[in-house]
């Protein structure tokens, strides 16, 4: 196996890959070569904030931050002529049956932009950067803690990339980060995801409607104009939803149920509905396809 020749952080700034580039800036971890930020455009000013903010972290230690892009996903998902952009929309179907959309947005707003950089990086020429010299390999951090060991995989897509988890080699958890954060003044650092993410559960969607009002109002509206669909892929026979009630999202069933209600129904499933995907969206851990 080819030696790497530099060491790259997958940057999503949720708690995790937050919590690598903190202890690579506080000498826990070695120093990464660069780290990578895949913005979809469409993240939640707090995100934005949190990442500015690990910016500075990052470049008081001389880590260089290089945020990437493949285009907003917000403007791109309702163009129809657009081509990728395919999000996990819930879908009803002409006959009433239930259906789910693609998910092929993480892999094209995430994972395209940095396997882009990295390229460029391992010094692929412009303006492609498709063809990595011979013999460069780069390290890539990826965050998963070990309550998400279901997310490694051991297959490689590319020759240039071997990965590294650097949380696993510290048996870190995700509950572990947020106690490593909180101890050091980033408590606050939230699930990053994008502001009209079907994976949202109930309670993100409050939060959205409760503390982020204007950033509701844009899920709200988007919500209703992916209804016919939107970009090339979507069906155009049913109707598409960001909630998983298939109701639209302003009277979408989102508050709190009673305990009696809860004690009526099964744990795992509103466990989801509740919290969303409890992994949030990682570059790396797509459900729509495998990791790499
Ligand atoms: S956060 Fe949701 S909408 Fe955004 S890229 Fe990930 S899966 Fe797609």
């Amino acid at each position: 196996m080819t030696e790497p020749t530099m060491t790259v952080l997958s940057l999503g700034a949720g708690v995790q890959s937050s919590t690598i580039a903190l202890m690579a800036c506080d000498g826990t971890l070695p120093k990464p070569d660069a780290a990578i930020f895949a913005d979809t455009g469409w993240e939640p000013r707090q995100v934005y904030a949190h990442l500015d903010r690990l910016a500075v972290e990052l470049g008081q230690a001389g880590i260089p931050l290089h945020r990437v892009s493949n285009g907003n996903l917000r403007a791109d998902a309702i163009d129809p002529a657009h081509r990728y952009a395919s999000v996990p929309y819930f879908v009803r179907n002409p006959d009433g049956s239930a259906g789910m959309g693609r998910r092929q947005c993480t892999s094209e707003y995430k994972l395209v932009p940095i396997k882009r950089k990295i390229r460029e990086l391992l010094g692929a020429t412009a303006p492609a950067f498709r063809r990595v010299p011979k013999g460069r390999v780069a390290e890539q951090w990826i965050g998963f803690s070990t309550d998400e060991i279901h997310r490694v995989s051991d297959k490689l897509d590319v020759l240039y990339l071997t990965p590294r988890y650097p949380l696993l080699d510290l048996g870190m958890s995700r509950k572990d980060c947020q106690r490593w954060l909180e101890r050091r003044g980033w408590g606050d650092t939230a699930k990053s995801a994008c502001i009209g993410c079907p994976f949202h559960g109930n309670r993100q969607w409050r939060e959205l409607r409760d503390n982020s009002p204007e950033e509701w109002a844009d899920a709200v509206e988007f919500d209703r104009e992916i209804r016919k669909g939107g970009s090339r892929g979507m069906p155009l026979n049913g109707e598409a939803f960001l909630h998983s009630s298939r109701i639209p999202l302003d009277i979408a069933p989102i508050d709190k149920v009673t305990r009696g209600e809860w004690r009526d129904r099964q744990g795992d499933l509103l466990d989801l509905i509740e919290d969303g995907d409890p992994d949030g969206c990682s570059p790396y851990g797509c459900r729509s396809g495998g990791a790499a």
